[in-house]
């Protein structure tokens, strides 16, 4: 933009009240008793909500396009249609007991982005874009970050059309029911960069009483299952010095998944959540416990680290104890740094806006994920009330989802130009 305007874009704020009434009504589909949203991916009430968000589009001015996996794509033209867009977005689609805010506060303050650039009458040189990412929350249909796994290539379009719900109802029927498979090939679509607005969903920002999260990057993740050996015997006749007790020995590796992760800060966490105890006997000695670790950290190098950590610690466990221990990797998740750049315009967004903000990562999934292997990414965080998330009481308050979206303006239009 020139540099005449500069100074007015300086002092540009959004409509916080606009945003926050555009989110009241949203939450009104699929409103649940307790004050949450019950709106799973792709069904009638999936329909509404992204009906209702195409018609502000539309009232906004924006171009509306659909892809093939049902991402909404709502263009505001910029000076030169030959750049990519500045993107962001975010999902519609809820947990069962879901929240106003998850996901829909994202795809709104997009919205809300664009509203405010409409009443400024503000002209950007590359275009601007809100995403509305199909089926993010993973609970009705299986793979999580369905629409923007697609878009990156993280999975086939195949591959999301046959997953099915739990009464055999497809991805592609459904989609096809409620008219959102659109023409476009997933992907076959330009990223300049991508921002996405979002709650929390922890409780950090909250305790360190700061209100914008310049989010770094999002934790990798390693899933392992562990098996402790030993051999069943009555409790009574057997001395504790001829026991094999598996269960003595898997509470002690148990500690040491904790330990881990407190070896390996700021970013280290280690959790057993799931625990099987054979024979499950009273008055047996425990044969074998079969739990499940999770292990995650900011950088690969990190998680490669805790692996190294605990798999010593179980060979130190066996080694004294005689017991058989194995783990093995079931899953893992590549930590997801985002772009320097990015963080760089979130935080000196926040920082000229007068917000106070720290350095923050994110712990759960984000579409982000997926789009920041396409084109420099970054995130906004707001806080959320005690850090509660995936639960009807989730809460924010119209300050900080004004702040976050503010933030978003000014970030998107350092890079839009
Ligand atoms: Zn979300």
């Amino acid at each position: 933009m020139d540099t005449a305007v500069q100074p007015r874009i300086a002092h540009l704020r959004v409509n916080g009240e606009r945003l926050w009434a555009s989110l009241m009504e949203l939450a009104q589909i699929g409103a649940t008793p307790k004050g949450g949203v019950c709106r799973l991916a792709l069904t009638e009430l999936d329909k509404q909500a992204r009906d209702r968000v195409i018609g502000w589009a539309r009232d906004a001015g924006l171009q509306v396009t659909i892809d093939q996996i049902g991402n909404i794509f709502m263009r505001r033209a910029g000076r030169n249609p030959a750049l990519p867009p500045i993107m962001t977005g975010s999902h519609i689609d809820t947990q069962p007991t879901g929240g106003k805010f998850d996901g829909n506060y994202g795809v709104l303050a997009g919205l809300e982005v664009v509203r405010t650039l409409n009443d400024h009458g503000i002209e950007t040189e590359a275009p601007i874009e809100v995403a509305v990412w199909t089926n993010e929350e993973g609970s009705r249909f299986v793979p999580v970050m369905m629409g923007s796994g697609v878009f990156a290539g993280a999975f086939t379009l195949e591959h999301a059309y046959a997953a099915t719900d739990t009464e055999g109802k497809s991805v592609r029927a459904e989609l096809e029911r409620i008219g959102y498979i659109g023409p476009q090939r997933p992907g076959d679509h330009p990223v300049g960069a991508y921002f996405e607005a979002h709650i929390e969903q922890g409780p950090v920002l909250e305790d360190h009483g700061k209100t914008i999260g310049v989010v770094t990057g999002v934790l990798g993740i390693r899933w392992y299952d562990c098996t402790v050996t030993g051999m069943e015997a009555h409790a009574g006749p057997t001395p504790m010095a001829l026991r094999r007790d598996a269960l003595q020995v898997a509470t002690r590796l148990m500690q040491e998944v904790v330990a881990c992760a407190q070896r390996h800060p700021p970013h280290g966490r280690g959790t057993v959540g799931m625990v099987q105890v054979h024979p499950n006997s009273r008055n047996v000695i425990p044969g074998q416990v079969k739990f499940s670790i999770d292990l995650r950290n900011a950088s690969d190098a990190e998680c490669e680290r805790m692996d190294a950590d605990i798999r010593a610690a179980a060979a130190r466990l066996a080694a004294e104890t005689g017991l058989g221990i194995d783990i093995t990797l079931v899953s893992s998740y590549p930590a997801q740094p985002f772009h320097p750049e990015c963080t760089a315009a979130v935080a000196r967004a926040a920082q000229q806006l007068g917000y106070s903000h720290m350095p923050a990562v994110s712990g759960a999934g984000h579409d982000a994920v997926y789009l920041a292997r396409l084109a420099p990414a970054g995130m906004v965080f707001i806080p959320c009330k005690d850090g509660i998330s995936h639960n009807e009481i989730e809460s924010a308050t119209p300050e900080h989802i004004t702040a976050g979206c503010n933030v978003l303006l000014h970030a998107m239009l350092e890079r839009a130009g």
